[in-house]
C-alpha cells in the first residue's frame, strides 16, 4: 500500500528526465526467405547480422512460420524478439496516400521491436507482431519515381509501419532510403523515430532531401509507455545531432518534431512546458525546423489488441469520455472531446509559436 505522498514523489520522478542510453535491439532470431536471400540488399543484411554474431536461420519456403506460442503472450514475446527478412509482396508497390503526413507511403519494414503500449500498428497489421524487413528495397525505392510529379515536391513516408532506426543497425535500410532520395530533387523523405543512434546517418548525401522528426512525449509518458525506445533526453540529443551544420558534426538535415500521443495526463501543462523547454535547449541554433500535433485515439480493434498485449496498461482508452468518429467505410475512432481538443490546440499552439516562432506548424491531429 503505497501513502498519497509516496504517490506523488513516483509521479515526480517520473517527470525527471531520464538519462540513460537507450539499449539496441538484438532479435533473438533473424529468418531469412529464400527469396530475401536471392536479393543482394537482402544478402548485405545477412551480412550485418552475422557480423552481429546472431542467430541467422534459413527458411524452406517464403512462409514465415514458427512465430506462435502457447498463449498471446508467448506469442507476442516470441514476435517481438523476431527479425524476418522477407520480399515485399507485389502490393507493396501500389503505394497509398497517408494525409496528412506526407503524399504516399513507402515500407521498408512492416512491424516494430519497440512496446509502446499505444502502439499505432495495433489493429493494423495482421498476426503475431514480428519485424519484416524488405529485401528488395532498392526496387520499392525506384519504384517511387512513377509517383512523383515535376515541379512539385511529392513527400514520401517510411515510417507508418514500423521505427526506422530502430533496426537501422541490423539493416541499414534507411541509409539506402536517403542515399536515393538524396539523387531525386522533386521528392523528399521523410521519417520519424523514437531511437537515438543517428550516427550512421549525419555523413550521407542527403541534399537537403530528407526531413528526420523525432516523435517526443511528456516524460512520465514515454516512461511508461513507450517501453524499449530511447529516453526522452536521448531522442533531443540525436534530433540535435541530425540539426546541427555539417560543419559543426552535426547531419545538416532539415528537421522535425512529432509530438505524439498526446495525452491530458494529470499533470499535462506542466509536462508538456517542461518538454517544450527541452526542446528549445536542444535546439538553440538556426535550423529548418516544423512540428507535426497528433492526439491520442483508438478503434474498437485496437484497444482489443492493445489489451491483449498489454493487459496492465495505465493507457486511459474508456470510451466514455471521448468523441466517436465514423470514417468513410463506417469504422469509427475515438477521439478526445471536442472540448477538450479545443483546449489542448490552443495550449500547443501557443507554446510552440512562444519558443520557435519560424517553425511551421504542419497539422493537428
Ligand atoms: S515505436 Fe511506433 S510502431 Fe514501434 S511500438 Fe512504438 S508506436 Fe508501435
Amino acid at each position: 500500500m503505497h501513502t498519497s505522498q509516496e504517490l506523488i514523489t513516483s509521479e515526480l520522478n517520473l517527470s525527471q528526465p531520464l538519462r540513460r542510453p537507450a539499449r539496441l535491439w538484438m532479435p533473438k532470431r533473424v529468418l531469412f526467405t529464400p527469396d530475401a536471400l536471392e536479393e543482394p540488399f537482402g544478402q548485405q543484411i545477412f551480412e550485418r547480422v552475422t557480423a552481429l554474431n546472431l542467430p541467422v536461420e534459413i527458411l524452406k519456403s517464403n512462409r514465415i512460420t514458427g512465430l506462435r506460442g502457447a498463449d498471446s503472450r508467448e506469442t507476442y514475446r516470441i514476435a517481438k524478439n523476431t527479425l524476418a527478412v522477407v520480399k515485399a509482396p507485389p502490393g507493396a508497390f501500389r503505394l497509398q496516400p497517408i494525409p496528412p503526413s506526407a503524399d504516399w507511403q513507402v515500407n521498408l519494414a512492416e512491424g516494430c521491436p519497440a512496446h509502446c503500449q499505444y502502439c499505432y500498428l495495433a489493429g493494423s497489421l495482421a498476426g503475431p507482431p514480428v519485424t519484416r524487413v524488405f529485401a528488395n528495397l532498392p526496387q520499392l525505392l525506384t519504384n517511387t519515381a512513377r509517383y512523383e510529379q515535376p515541379g512539385k515536391t511529392t513527400t514520401f513516408e517510411v515510417s507508418c509501419y514500423t521505427d526506422v532506426i530502430g533496426i537501422e543497425h541490423l539493416t541499414g535500410s534507411l541509409a539506402e532510403c536517403v542515399r536515393y532520395f538524396g539523387t531525386r530533387p522533386d521528392a523528399q523523405l521523410r521519417f520519424v523515430t523514437k531511437y537515438e543512434q543517428v550516427d550512421s546517418l549525419l555523413d550521407l548525401p542527403h541534399h537537403g532531401r530528407t526531413r528526420a522528426r523525432v516523435s517526443l512525449n511528456a516524460e512520465p509518458i514515454a516512461r511508461r509507455m513507450e517501453g524499449g525506445t530511447a529516453p526522452v533526453e536521448g531522442r533531443l540529443q540525436a534530433l540535435r545531432k541530425l540539426a546541427l551544420p555539417a560543419e559543426q558534426g552535426g547531419g545538416g538535415y532539415p528537421v522535425g518534431v512529432v509530438l505524439a500521443p498526446i495525452m491530458p495526463v494529470p499533470g499535462w501543462r506542466e509536462l508538456y512546458t517542461g518538454l517544450l523547454d527541452r526542446l528549445a535547449e536542444a535546439l538553440d541554433f538556426p535550423c529548418d525546423l516544423t512540428v507535426e500535433f497528433i492526439t491520442h485515439r483508438f478503434t474498437p480493434g485496437s484497444k482489443a489488441v492493445l489489451l491483449d498485449w498489454y493487459p496492465n496498461t495505465s493507457l486511459e482508452m474508456n470510451e466514455a469520455d471521448r468523441a466517436g468518429k465514423r470514417n468513410k467505410f463506417g469504422g469509427i475512432k475515438y477521439v478526445y472531446r471536442p472540448e477538450d481538443m479545443k483546449g489542448l490546440q490552443s495550449f500547443f499552439y501557443a507554446e510552440w509559436r512562444k519558443r520557435f516562432p519560424d517553425a511551421p506548424i504542419l497539422y493537428w491531429t
